[in-house]
């Protein structure tokens, strides 16, 4: 990764004027961004800042501070709601309550031509070679400092768009209810990698589990072989097979016909007002959502500001 040095010691400050901050061994810096957020939190003494973190990434330098941070205790705007989130392949994600479908954050597909045209010309200039110690050409130097732009960028876009979708569900929703996929084992599925990877589900969950227990709601996570997509929402029945090109569900007992997502995520959701209508702690190991909100990191901010 990129190389960063770590300050646990010494003065570590941010300035009132909420735009410079004060380093060990650096001195006063000027931030390209506001501390405001940050600095309005250790006024108030709800933060701490335990360290700082000096990093470069594509020709910009950041200061990250670890902080231990005192969080109000809050809920989320609509505390008795369930919504069940498949998180998808074709979009984003799809809700079970009728919400607008999140489309994919395809940002890496567009810019995937231009990275590859950079690509092509990195590869056409004299690069480092560390079997014979050739050092890179200044014009292959340039050609890829291009590429890690273009790559940070696309990234940047995709981390913004996931943060948006999780923060605004964890705000509103008392329980979400999401599958457990297996990421890895996708990864290995060579034709679907690629775009799992854009949409990120592993970040997705990740923020999930610790926004909704930032927002106080609770995430659910249906067992893995949980038959969500193949689930009839309508009538229970369960479809033996169903192969991802098949983009709408038909049921074959009910006539039930509607879009493989939405189903999914209807049965998610179903999935915890079941568990919570009724019956008790027999359901609690049936297959279904049988795990709370897994431990995570103690909540810090989550942020951190450019130069
Ligand atoms: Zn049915």
């Amino acid at each position: 990764t990129t190389p960063s040095v770590r300050f646990t010691t010494g003065t570590i400050r941010l300035e009132d004027d909420r735009r410079h901050v004060t380093l060990p061994v650096l001195g006063t810096i000027r931030a390209h961004e506001s501390t405001r957020k940050l600095h309005r939190r250790i006024a108030a003494g709800t933060a701490v800042v335990k360290s700082a973190t000096v990093r470069r990434e594509a020709g910009r330098w950041f200061v990250s501070f670890t902080c231990e941070v005192e969080r109000a205790d809050r809920t989320p705007s609509r505390t008795d709601t369930v919504i069940g989130v498949d998180l998808g392949i074709k979009h984003l994600a799809v809700f079970s309550d009728g919400r607008p479908t999140a489309e994919n954050p395809r940002h890496y597909d567009t810019a995937r031509r231009k990275l590859g045209r950079l690509s092509r010309t990195v590869a056409r200039r004299l690069g480092p070679d560390r079997r014979t110690g050739q050092q890179p050409s200044k014009r292959w130097q340039r050609a890829d400092a291009a590429r890690n732009r273009v790559h940070y960028r696309t990234a940047n876009l995709r981390r913004d768009a996931l943060h948006k979708l999780t923060t605004s569900l964890a705000r509103e929703y008392g329980t979400i209810v999401v599958e457990d996929l297996n990421v890895s084992g996708m990864l290995r599925n060579r034709r679907l990698a690629r775009v799992v990877a854009d949409a990120g589900f592993g970040q997705i969950r990740r923020q999930l589990a610790y926004k909704t227990r930032w927002n106080g709601g609770t995430l659910e996570v249906a067992d893995r072989w949980f038959p969500s997509s193949k689930t009839c929402s309508g009538c229970q029945a369960v479809t033996p097979k169903l192969p991802l090109r098949i983009r709408m569900y038909a049921c074959e007992h009910c006539g039930l016909v509607l879009d493989r997502d939405e189903n999914a995520a209807l049965n998610l959701a179903a999935l915890v007002k079941r568990h919570v209508a009724g019956s008790g702690p027999e359901t609690e190991n049936g297959r279904g959502a049988d795990r709370k909100t897994p431990p995570c990191g103690a909540g810090g901010i989550e942020a951190s500001t450019p130069h």
